[in-house]
């Protein structure tokens, strides 16, 4: 179990999935660290998916060895679409659910970017 209390990491996940091209996304960037696709269930004018290519379930896997340069990449996508989208100027919100108590449903390790408009302070 990870710390997060999620089993292993799955390769049969909808993320993993997604990244083999065994399903479909609307992508807006991938790179060899990340990929950044459309929400298919949008809860703000934007709502961005970023995942890393790394088998990560939660941030909890992002310990020595998981490759600093991997995750710095990931984190670097996560910006650049928030400037893409041009949530730069009015402000964006960025969150990952992990684990059971913080209602991830999709084991692998995933940002949301939300904007487009004023969030609520705690949740979109
Ligand atoms: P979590 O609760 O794990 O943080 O969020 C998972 C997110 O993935 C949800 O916002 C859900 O709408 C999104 N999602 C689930 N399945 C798919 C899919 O097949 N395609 C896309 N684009 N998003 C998905």
């Amino acid at each position: 179990m990870s710390v997060t209390g999620l089993p292993p990491y799955d390769d049969a996940n909808i993320f993993a999935r997604i990244l083999r091209g065994e399903i479909p996304c609307k992508r807006i960037a991938e790179d060899e660290h990340a990929l950044a696709f459309h929400d298919i269930a949008p809860q703000t004018p934007v709502h961005v998916l970023v995942i890393p290519k790394g088998r990560w379930v939660s941030a909890a896997d992002f310990h020595a060895g998981a490759g600093d340069a991997a995750i710095a990449g990931f984190w670097r996508m996560v910006s650049a679409v928030a400037k893409g989208q041009g949530l730069e100027a009015t402000g964006y919100r960025i969150l990952s659910n992990m684990g059971q108590d913080g209602g991830q449903e999709v084991p692998h390790f995933h940002v949301h970017v939300f904007g487009g408009r004023r969030v609520g302070r705690m949740v979109p």
